[in-house]
């Protein structure tokens, strides 16, 4: 039976490669950090991981997940409702409302499942559900596993969104959704002109804060706090794979009722796993080094500008950020992936990305900046840029 099979990969697998589209995965034998060990047993600067406040690899975050690791064991061998709920858990979900000023949470294995999670227990085919067309990949699945009448706005296009909201009238319940912000060019949703709206159309708002939470506002507490619109979401989802440590997880937390029928309904909560305690354990330090100091927050967004204005001024094209994601403009696939290989040369660790993950015409380098880039990292990343930026003639 297989035969036929495996010759229809095969051939799929080879348009895969001819299209210079095939994933190839690179081996790191270190912990995830500023300086990473590759299996060539090259030693590079790491500027392509979501480890934003360089907590991937915390002492304070190690100590703690071994602490829940003796305290509360390995594996929970369960779903949450019918024995894999600890108090750890419980505090964490506290923890979490309580940073977005929300009024309860519910954890999940990641973000993925949150957002896959999250549309079909609330809303039926009466109702409406409006995306920005960029959302991340879990929200559009997740919608797709919703019967909801489904609208999309051309990414941050406030006209567009209205008239979609227009459109969208005559439905039972709204719903806005939107990432905080969007991984590819580092925008901000502009959620202050997006919850105006929702207001005047008697929509609700929903909004993903995996690449905004813990990195964009003052205190590191997400869109909602640079836009002074702490609690007002009605939905936030967010991941602890990101700047939140790194390692696995994601939640949901918003108004009471909402997180109540999602207790009752969501199926990836009802029919997967429950978190590691370990994962828990440190997810909770996590929270509370969050809530003691800014000091990571602050230095993410001095090592943000600093290279913001270094790139600029050396001649580099980069789309307006308000993130710690700088999508270093190069507009041609193939330079994208000869100025990124070329970098790994000089020790610098970035990825080139080009259509169809970003638009045609669009290639770029995404540098993720991190607060465990000390100044001579970011040093050390520029000058890189320069040397390749001349010798392949993109800057002068
Ligand atoms: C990374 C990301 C996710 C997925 O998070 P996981 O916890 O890794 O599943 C979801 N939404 C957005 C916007 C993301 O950037």
């Amino acid at each position: 039976m297989y035969g036929r099979f495996k010759t229809h990969l095969q051939n799929e697998l080879k348009q895969i490669r001819q299209a210079g589209l095939f994933k190839e995965e690179r081996i790191i034998t270190s912990p995830q950090g500023a300086e990473i060990t590759l299996d060539s047993g090259k030693k590079v600067l790491n500027f392509c991981a979501n480890n934003y406040l360089g907590l991937s690899n915390h002492p304070s975050l190690v100590e703690a997940a071994g602490e829940a690791l003796r305290s509360h064991g390995f594996g929970m061998s369960s779903v949450r409702f019918i024995c894999g709920t600890q108090n750890l858990h419980k505090t964490l979900e506290k923890k979490i409302a309580d940073f977005f000023e929300m009024e309860d949470t519910l954890l999940y294995a990641a973000c993925f499942d949150a957002n896959g999670g999250l549309f079909e227990p609330l809303l039926t085919q009466e109702d409406a559900i409006i995306s920005d067309a960029l959302n991340h990949a879990s929200i559009i699945d997740g919608v797709r596993l919703c019967k909801a009448q489904r609208y999309r706005y051309r990414n941050t296009d406030m006209e567009d969104l209205e008239e979609q909201l227009r459109k969208a009238q005559d439905q039972r319940f709204r719903l806005i959704v939107t990432d905080g912000v969007f991984s590819m060019d580092g925008n901000v949703a502009p959620i202050d002109k997006i919850y105006e709206l929702a207001e005047k159309y008697d929509a609700l708002l929903m909004i993903d804060e995996s690449h905004s939470a813990g990195v964009v506002g003052k205190t590191g507490r997400g869109v909602t706090e640079l836009f002074n619109l702490r609690g007002k979401a009605d939905i936030i989802t967010g991941t602890l794979g990101k700047a939140f440590g790194g390692a696995i997880g994601g939640f949901t937390t918003g108004k009471r009722e909402i997180i109540e029928m999602l207790r009752q309904r969501s199926r990836p909560y009802l029919f997967s796993n429950s978190l590691l305690p370990a994962v828990v354990g440190a997810g909770i330090r996590m929270f509370d080094m969050m809530s003691e100091t800014t000091e990571l927050q602050d230095k993410l967004h001095q090592n943000t500008a600093y290279f913001m204005t270094k790139m600029l001024g050396a001649g580099f094209d980069i789309k307006p950020t308000q993130s710690a994601i700088c999508a270093v403009m190069l507009y041609d696939a193939k330079l994208s992936q000869e100025f990124a290989a070329r970098l790994l040369d000089e020790g610098i660790y970035v990825i080139g990305f080009y259509y169809p993950v970003v638009p045609q015409e669009e290639a770029r380098i995404r540098v993720q900046l991190s607060a465990a880039h000390e100044t001579s990292h970011l040093d050390r990343c520029i000058a890189g840029f320069k040397k390749v930026g001349r010798d392949l003639g993109v800057i002068g």
